[in-house]
């Protein structure tokens, strides 16, 4: 059976099949031109998260005349490693983590920087409706997860069954026939409850699938849910990620060492003007509003973002239709020191835990790092991150201690501490990542949409949408754009 990821999952549904084309910019670097440094040649990129961030990159390095203008004081956007927050040198990804095994963008740029990417813990132990379920029992067919209508031997999936009429739609009319694209005006929750679904595999629908997508199934296009399970059987306990050893900021600060002077730090931009000859930007410094002139633009910064900042005169009605309208989820990461790895010790559930409660995944992070010290990170999301985030830190901490003492017994007794970090409260991002709503089937495509001097870029404009690997991708992609423009 194929193994399936997260990511894949997550992809943009209306492109299976159409792969993205490594740049030659990538593999082969050349300097295409040298040119001079005037705000007419300017091209000012918004955002350096890892999309900006890859597409000034690129075009630095071949000759062109770059700014990058970034709100925050340090690179990376929803790539955040917490370093100093923990004791003994540990550190956590409280953004971006996992790195998928067909991530080709974010892969290379590991290999061309000297990081190393080592295979994450799959999960090994299941904790849903008070029960302890070890991922072998679950396997082996010893235990069965307590919810209606599901099939023994797997956890992820379980939606399949209920959706096998629309799989054999796909196969015999195929996937861009009308009645197939259809699906995105319905809900998974609408389709999953026409086939016969009942209200239980609706609700583990949320753990396994709606947790990545940071949102819930009556929000979900039904489209992405078929398409993906007609591709291989969608989500899998089988599922091969890795992460990079060391911490994933490495790979935006090698990026903004090398542009250096080119990044413009604490720069929030505030209005976008433009005409037939020239863009210009307007951004806060030090509490005063400036402006910067440019012949070209990119804007890798999130839609929930844009979508505040005046645009004169506006884009195109379906760009900014699609600025306004799309969907985001709620996404929380708790991390959690423990004085001692007790979730390795006999009797522990396991370290990579499938669960139900407000933390849902948890899991080992500490991995490769040395101990007896160790941080449990929890990814949680949808209506448990939003409940989560309307509390205060110290609250949401005793939740997830308590969450963590029902999963493992011995917990409270090594408990030192945690930290959370809910994305929706971020000034620069106000949510967390782009999902595929009902009825937003071409929105992916109209956001990556050049207009006039302006590119897009960002994960919401990737066919690998929600991932590192697809920020990357948007800023390679508008990178060519420009190269072939100018
Ligand atoms: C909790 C969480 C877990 C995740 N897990 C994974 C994972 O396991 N694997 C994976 O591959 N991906 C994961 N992702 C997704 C991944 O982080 C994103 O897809 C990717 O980092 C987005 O990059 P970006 O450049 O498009 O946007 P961002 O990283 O958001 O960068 C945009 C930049 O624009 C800046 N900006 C905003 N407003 C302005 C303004 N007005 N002026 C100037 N600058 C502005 C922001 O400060 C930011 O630096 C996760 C994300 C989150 C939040």
């Amino acid at each position: 059976m194929k193994k399936h990821s997260r990511r894949n999952f997550l992809k943009s549904s209306m492109v299976l099949g159409a792969g993205a084309i490594m740049p030659k910019g990538l593999t082969n670097m050349t300097k295409i031109s040298t040119k001079s440094f005037s705000d007419h040649n300017r091209i000012i990129i918004v955002g350096a998260g890892l999309a900006g961030l890859a597409c000034a990159y690129d075009l630095d390095q071949s000759g062109y005349n770059v700014l990058l203008l970034e709100a925050r004081s340090r690179p990376g956007g929803r790539v955040r490693t917490y370093r100093d927050t923990f004791a003994d040198g540990l550190y956590a990804e409280m953004g971006a983590e996992y790195v998928d095994s067909s991530d080709k963008y974010l892969r290379k740029y590991c290999e061309d920087f000297g990081l190393k990417v080592l295979p994450a813990k799959q999960y090994d132990g299941i904790y849903v409706r008070d029960q302890h379920i070890s991922m072998k029992d679950l396997k082996s067919g010893k235990k069965n997860l307590p919810f209606n209508g599901i099939k023994g031997g797997k956890l992820f999936g379980q939606e399949s069954a209920y959706i096998q009429d629309w799989i054999e739609k796909v196969r015999s009319l195929g996937p861009s026939s009308a009645e197939v694209q259809a699906l995105d005006k319905m809900s998974v929750a609408d389709v999953l409850r026409k086939g016969g679904a009942p209200q239980d595999i609706i609700d583990l629908y949320t753990y396994t699938n709606a947790t990545e997508s940071t949102t819930i199934s009556s929000q979900m296009s039904a489209l992405n849910m078929v398409l993906a399970n007609s591709e291989t059987s969608a989500f899998s306990e089988n599922t091969e990620e890795g992460r990079i050893l060391g911490g994933n900021d490495q790979v935006p600060k090698i990026f903004a060492k090398k542009l250096g002077e080119k990044i413009r730090y604490n720069r929030p931009i505030v209005k976008i003007e433009y005409n037939e000859d020239r863009v210009t930007i307007y951004f806060a410094e030090n509490g005063k509003r400036r402006s910067m002139s440019g012949n070209n633009c990119v804007l890798a910064l999130p839609v929930s973002i844009l979508r505040s900042i005046k645009i004169d005169p506006p884009f195109s009605d379906s760009k900014m239709h699609c600025i306004r309208n799309q969907s985001y989820g709620h996404v929380m990461k708790v991390a959690m020191q423990y004085r001692r790895r007790f979730w390795d010790e006999p009797g522990s559930i396991g370290q990579r835990v499938f669960t139900d409660t407000p933390l849902r995944r948890v899991y080992h992070f500490s991995i490769d790092q040395p101990g007896p010290r160790g941080i449990l990170l929890s990814f949680t999301s949808g209506s448990d991150a939003e409940r989560l985030g309307r509390m205060n830190e110290q609250r949401r901490m005793k939740v997830a201690q308590e969450t963590c003492a029902e999963i493992w017994n011995d917990a409270p007794q090594y408990w030192e501490g945690g930290v959370t970090k809910y994305w929706n409260k971020d000034p620069w991002l106000k949510a967390s990542y782009s999902v595929a709503g009902v009825g937003q089937k071409d929105f992916r495509e109209i956001l990556a949409q050049p207009e006039g001097r302006f590119h897009f870029a960002g994960e919401h404009t990737s066919i690998y949408r929600a991932s590192m690997n697809g920020a990357i991708e948007s800023g390679i992609r508008a990178f060519k754009e420009i190269v072939k423009r100018i």
